[in-house]
């Protein structure tokens, strides 16, 4: 079993208490690895190397196109590292490593080269202001220390986009990955050290959310909050970073939908509409989980997409043939059938899966088929609250009108899915939908190039494009007097 200890300063530590939490493989039952639980000086000694650093170190003080050639490092570093740490996160939350490791090579790292060649670039203004012989110009500079809050379900992924957007800023950063899958960042950072970054300018602590992540949300010398979580520690760290007047960016959950309209390819739209929620467990936040089809084409819609799941295959995620691997802890796991159980209750209708399932090369793993209710209406439980699991809820609508009303009647507003081969109603249905993103026949789709982030519940703030960077810089505006009287106010 492998002990990790947490990365503060350039150097490794042991936590301060002694103690440390459990990281279970969620493919065989077993512990795996254990991950130190930071208590309030560990955390404090993270944030204090990351404010040195940014105050004192030769990170505040590097030239932006310095910066950009130190987040190349770690493209290039990423990359020579990706097969170990596919294989950490896979052991961690049961991610198929055959979806990281490439990630991680190709579009992970260009997160890095992409915010390397933005490091430079972003200008600020000079404003014609109604102030005579006034040269009045902005300067966009980073917070400081900034804290980045992620969660079990892509750690690498997550903490990557937050870390090369803070950076490039000019940013020094503390990460707190889930108590849930913590091993992989612990190992980005362990990886990270070949890069030679200077001490301070990367940190992680690790341990509980309401005692870890809370200590450092409240840490005076935190400067900004990038939080990827739930409501319920969305809502919480908000309310923390508010009592010290904090910015913080917000991406949360969601509980998008997929509208299918009859004019819509619907072979297309049944392989995009299983694709935007099945092969990762349900378990990523902008799943489609919510299907709106339209009443004629329900039941075709319907059959085409249990033939297409029929198909997909459940197993060991390292498995290069499997198609569906675990859900990534016990717990969730058990809230997932929960819900499955409450969706029956509430009187919809079971199409398809339904059952927790173990697989021959994975018997002890925590395997949930992948599960369609039809008959489901607005006001179920099912057809508001994120599941984050396996669960496809489908809902007919009969007009464009009554799709567009009930893809907007939700608390959430992350994403959004419209099929149709009529792209200029596609496009006006795009318009209307109240979410961060929109997909018009595809799903799933992000890029370091394109921002991403929520409406409403979903939260707020960007992450990734010249947005994501933005959010991790605050605006000087300079007042410069170019005439020489400076009137006495008192003559
Ligand atoms: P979570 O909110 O339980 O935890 C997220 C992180 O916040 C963890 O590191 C946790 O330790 C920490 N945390 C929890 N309570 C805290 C508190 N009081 N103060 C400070 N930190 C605290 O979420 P989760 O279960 O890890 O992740 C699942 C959720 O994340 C889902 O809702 C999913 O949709 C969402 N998610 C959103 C995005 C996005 O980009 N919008 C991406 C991935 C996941």
């Amino acid at each position: 079993m492998k002990t990790f200890d947490f990365y503060a300063n350039g150097q490794w530590h042991k936590p301060f208490s002694g103690e440390y939490l459990d990281s279970i493989d969620p493919t065989t039952g077993e512990v795996w690895a254990r991950i130190p639980k930071c208590n309030t000086e560990d955390v404090d000694k993270a944030v204090q190397a990351a404010h040195q650093a940014f105050e004192h170190g030769p990170w505040g003080r590097m030239l932006p196109s310095e910066r950009g050639r130190a987040l190349r490092r770690l493209g290039d570093v990423l990359i020579e590292n990706a097969e170990i740490l596919g294989e950490i996160e896979t052991r961690d939350n049961g991610k198929k490593t055959k979806d990281i490791t490439p990630g991680l090579k190709s579009w992970l790292a260009d997160s890095f080269y992409y915010y390397a060649g933005l490091a430079d670039k972003i200008e600020g203004s000079v404003i014609p202001v109604d102030a005579p012989g006034i040269l009045n110009y902005t300067r966009y500079e980073p917070f400081g220390a900034v804290a980045c809050i992620t969660a079990w379900n892509s750690p690498l992924l997550i903490a990557i986009w937050k870390i090369a957007a803070a950076l490039a800023a000019g940013n020094t950063v503390v990460i707190k990955p889930s108590e849930y899958a913590s091993a992989s960042t612990l190992a980005l950072m362990q990886a990270f050290e070949q890069a030679d970054l200077a001490p301070g300018v990367l940190n992680v602590v690790t341990g509980l959310g309401a005692q870890t992540g809370a200590d450092l949300v409240n840490h005076d010398l935190i400067r900004l909050v990038s939080f990827t979580g739930g409501i319920g520690g969305g809502a919480a760290t908000a309310v923390t970073a508010a009592q010290k007047i904090k910015p913080v960016i917000m991406e949360l959950g969601g509980k998008s939908p997929q509208l299918v309209f009859a004019d819509a390819d619907l072979q297309l739209a049944a392989n995009g509409v299983a694709a935007g929620i099945f092969p990762p467990a349900g378990q990523s936040c902008i799943s489609g989980s919510r299907l709106l089809v339209e009443q004629s084409v329900h039941d075709e819609m319907v059959e085409k997409l249990i033939k297409v799941i029929s198909s997909a295959r459940l197993g060991h995620p390292d498995d290069p043939a499997t198609h569906i691997g675990p859900i990534a802890h016990k717990s969730h796991f058990d809230c997932i059938l929960r819900d499955i159980e409450k969706a029956k209750a509430d009187g919809a209708r079971l199409a398809y899966g339904g059952n927790a399932v173990k697989p021959g090369n994975a018997a002890n793993g925590l395997f949930i088929e992948p599960t369609i209710f039809t008959n489901v209406t607005q006001d179920m439980k099912l057809a508001q609250d994120e599941v984050f699991g396996p669960v496809l809820a489908v809902i007919p609508f009969t007009s464009q009108e009554q799709a567009i009303e009930m893809a907007n009647d939700s608390k959430f507003g992350l994403a959004a899915g419209v099929w149709s081969q009529d792209s200029a109603r596609a496009i006006r249905v795009a318009d209307r939908l109240k979410a961060g993103t929109v997909y018009i026949n595809n799903y799933f789709n992000a890029t370091t190039q394109s921002p991403v982030g929520g409406y409403k519940q979903s939260g707020y703030g960007r992450e990734n494009g010249i947005e994501g960077m933005k959010a991790f810089m605050q605006i000087k505006s300079v007042w410069l007097d170019t005439t020489p009287n400076q009137p006495d106010p008192f003559a």
